[in-house]
């Protein structure tokens, strides 16, 4: 499934369960969490069984908001990633 639908489809569920948030700053608290949720997971030596879940909620997040706000996430993220090919390692050793 591309990106724009998972988006969609997930917009529509969160919609439908009316959990969805009244501004954009309140969603993006919500990605923090589940970033936290994340941490939690890496908490030892290697990353938990449920650090792969955790992550897919981080990405649900954020593409719930890009749905809201009507960003084309796939586009932006193509174009994203050429700029930053583009701007090269800037002094940056490897
Ligand atoms: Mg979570």
């Amino acid at each position: 499934m591309k990106l724009n639908t998972i988006a969609e489809k997930n917009y529509l569920w969160v919609e439908e369960m009316g959990w969805h948030n009244k501004t954009v700053l309140e969603a993006l608290a919500l990605v923090a969490s589940e970033v936290g949720e994340a941490i939690n997971e890496c908490r030892h030596e290697k990353p938990s069984d449920e650090f792969p879940e955790e992550l897919a909620d981080i990405i649900l997040r954020v593409l719930d908001i890009a749905h809201w706000q009507k960003i084309d996430i796939e586009k932006v993220i193509e174009q994203k990633m050429l700029k930053n090919q583009q701007r090269g390692n800037r002094g940056r050793l490897k």
